[in-house]
């Protein structure tokens, strides 16, 4: 799949529309998700252009996987989530259920998240 420079990760890194920011430096951004399903749930998002985790894995550089993974961690702390646990999701593709085409990794915490999120029955 081409990267869509119009979706609404892109607009938001462009400071096209606004976002509730909780994380940035030089690779990465990370905002509160609009919709949530958790009281923590940030979205965490590379600023290169990449659609999904596979195209990320394929295509980019260490120093941005590396970046991108650190700082999951390090807002996981930041939040106060280490401690008790969380949960992250990257949903990749048609029947990962992506709905964004612009990779973002879900940090979900703040209560017991149960066995596994379920939007839809498995
Ligand atoms: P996914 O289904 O994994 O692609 O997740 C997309 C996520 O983006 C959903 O959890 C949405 O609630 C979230 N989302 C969509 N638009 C925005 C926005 N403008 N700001 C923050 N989160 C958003």
């Amino acid at each position: 799949m081409a990267y869509d420079p119009d979706n609404i990760f892109a607009k938001i890194l462009r400071g096209e529309i606004p976002c509730d920011k909780v994380y940035e430096d030089d690779h990465v951004l990370a905002f509160n998700d609009i919709n949530p399903l958790a009281p923590s749930h940030v979205l965490v998002i590379p600023k290169e252009a990449y659609v999904s985790m596979d195209d990320f894995t394929q295509n980019a550089p260490d120093a941005a996987i590396s970046a991108l993974f650190r700082a999951v961690g390090q807002i996981a702390r930041d939040l106060g989530l280490a401690g008790a646990g969380y949960r992250i999701l990257a949903n990749t593709g048609e029947e990962g259920g992506q709905e964004v085409p612009h990779l973002h990794i879900h940090i979900f915490g703040g209560r017991p998240l149960g066995p596994m999120l379920s939007k839809g029955a498995g």
